[in-house]
């Protein structure tokens, strides 16, 4: 079997790794050389993976609790053992910094160490009924068979914070990873395998096109849930696919993180947050700060120490320990940020940091003041290590803006002012809030957004009742 890094290049169908007689290249953002040709799956492979994730699921639904959670655990030991080449393989498909990478492993394994716990709490209720003779009971089941649709910034966590609460609750999972990142999930399978987990119980196919794989699957009765983690666009098109077969679905899309800096907060701990919130993953991720809003007395030192921080971080080579920032993961992204920094400068932003090319995909860590909400990066996801800075005036104006978007998902606060905190927390609509706190996330806290940023949640456990029906019991009973 050929692999890189440890991770196979065929897909996990059933009990093997399989061929399709096609391959995709997989490239590294970094280099641009082809990494590796990997199978590339279409409707065949599709029909042979729902076989298989049914079959499975008849077995695997009927194991105890305590019987996942050993496996899970084991799968969780083996990623933990396994980090560093994990890194290195997401480091070069998707130029995650490997320092960085190492980090999202620590995640993702964290997700499936926590589900192997949670997979025993499951519990249902009893309720009292208005009838002498009957016993009323509410159980939790397994939804059945699940396809996972998964995007390329997070190779492992998003992989992981679905497939371990899904098969702690006994589905089986079929997996899609992104185009320009599938290695990373197919290493993920191979050591669930190595960790004794039922191979057809997680499989994994990749693909150079997401659509014929996914009109099968998201078509066939028998699958009875969809997880979707990628951009709104393509979570709206699910959303109506699914509705033929009535299936469950989850949906983590897109974010455009407003981040509010009041004129009591600790300047120097908010530029370190805006740093951590912004730059990680070189702005690649959903919760990254998009738009950050300044109260005007202090934006001018705000604006210089954040643009001193942004010009000091490491960019380049993602394999090189000290680098901070890698490339972007492709073109598309790249002229996305270009376009985005272009537009600003033109409708009169100012140029504090960065606002260039480095070769290949690299952009330089930016930072814009003088921001207007006209401008393209107010109100679309950039998804670059852009900052735009735009100032506020008081509590009133800065909740409208932040709310002024049709996403929900990550939104951060920075006050020293207890009230204020709790005051305009409740007032964000969003689904996660950080308070005084950059990186917010947690494998046991519920991850997810509202309006156009999705619907249900992941992690905690909110993450595993998404993959649990609630059954209702009515018992009669002989009364003595
Ligand atoms: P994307 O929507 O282009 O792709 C995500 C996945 O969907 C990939 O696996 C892709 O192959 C697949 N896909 C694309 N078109 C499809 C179709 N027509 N049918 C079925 N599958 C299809 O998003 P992306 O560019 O890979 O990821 C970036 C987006 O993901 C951003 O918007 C980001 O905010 C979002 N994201 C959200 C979260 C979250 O938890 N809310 C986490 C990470 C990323």
């Amino acid at each position: 079997m050929k692999t890189i890094e440890g991770a196979p290049t065929q897909a996990a169908i059933g009990d093997g790794w399989v061929d399709s007689g096609r391959t995709f290249d997989v490239r590294s953002p970094f280099s641009g050389k082809v990494l590796a040709s990997v199978v590339d799956c279409g409707e065949k492979e599709a029909r042979l993976a729902a076989d298989a994730a049914v079959a499975a699921f008849g077995g695997w639904k009927r194991t105890t609790a305590y019987e996942r959670s050993a496996v899970l655990r084991k799968w969780f030991e083996l990623i933990m053992a396994r980090q560093d080449q994990l890194a290195r393989l997401m480091a070069l498909e998707m130029g995650k910094p490997v320092a960085e990478a190492r980090g999202e492993v620590r995640y993702a394994a964290a997700f499936v160490e926590l589900y192997a716990e949670e997979a025993k709490r499951v519990s249902g209720e009893t309720f009292p009924s208005q009838f002498a003779n009957k016993r009323l009971f509410a159980i939790k089941q397994p939804v059945g068979p699940v396809y996972a649709v998964t995007p390329w910034n997070f190779p492992a966590a998003m992989v992981t914070r679905k497939a371990a609460p899904a098969l702690a609750a006994g589905c089986t999972m079929i997996v899609k990873p992104a185009e320009q990142s599938p290695l990373t999930a197919i290493a993920l399978a191979a050591l669930w395998r190595e960790a004794g987990g039922p191979p057809a119980a997680l499989q994994v196919l990749p693909c150079a096109d997401p659509v014929p794989v996914s009109r099968i699957l998201i078509d066939d009765d028998r699958i009875r849930k969809v997880t979707f983690t990628g951009s709104t666009e393509v979570g709206i098109k699910l959303y109506g696919q699914v509705s033929h077969t009535v299936k469950r679905l989850s949906l983590e899309l897109g974010g455009h993180a407003p981040f509010l800096v009041f004129e009591d907060a600790d300047l120097d701990l908010a530029v370190r947050e805006v740093v951590a919130a912004k730059y990680r993953n070189a702005g690649q991720t959903c919760v990254c700060a998009n738009r950050i809003y300044v109260h005007h007395r202090i934006a001018d030192q705000f604006v210089e120490r954040l643009g001193a921080a942004a010009a000091a971080l490491v960019v380049g080579d993602p394999l090189d320990e000290q680098v901070q920032i890698g490339p972007l993961v492709d073109r598309d992204v790249f002229g996305k940020v270009e376009a985005h920094v272009t537009d600003a400068v033109a409708k009169g932003a100012r140029l504090v940091t960065g606002g260039k090319a480095l070769g290949g995909t690299l952009y330089a860590p930016t930072v814009l003041a003088g921001v207007g909400s006209g401008m393209r990066l107010m109100s679309e996801e950039t998804f670059g290590p852009v900052a735009p800075v735009r100032t506020f005036r008081d509590e009133a104006e800065a909740i409208g803006e932040a709310n002024a978007t049709q996403f929900g998902l990550a939104a951060y606060l920075w006050t020293n002012d207890l009230s204020r905190a709790v005051r305009v927390s409740e007032s964000l609509d969003y689904g996660i809030i950080g308070v005084n706190d950059g990186v917010p996330s947690a494998p046991q806290a519920p991850f997810g957004g509202v309006k156009h940023s999705g619907l249900g949640r992941e992690g905690g456990h909110w993450g595993i009742d998404e993959y649990l029906d609630v059954k209702y019991l009515s018992v009669r009973i002989q009364s003595s």
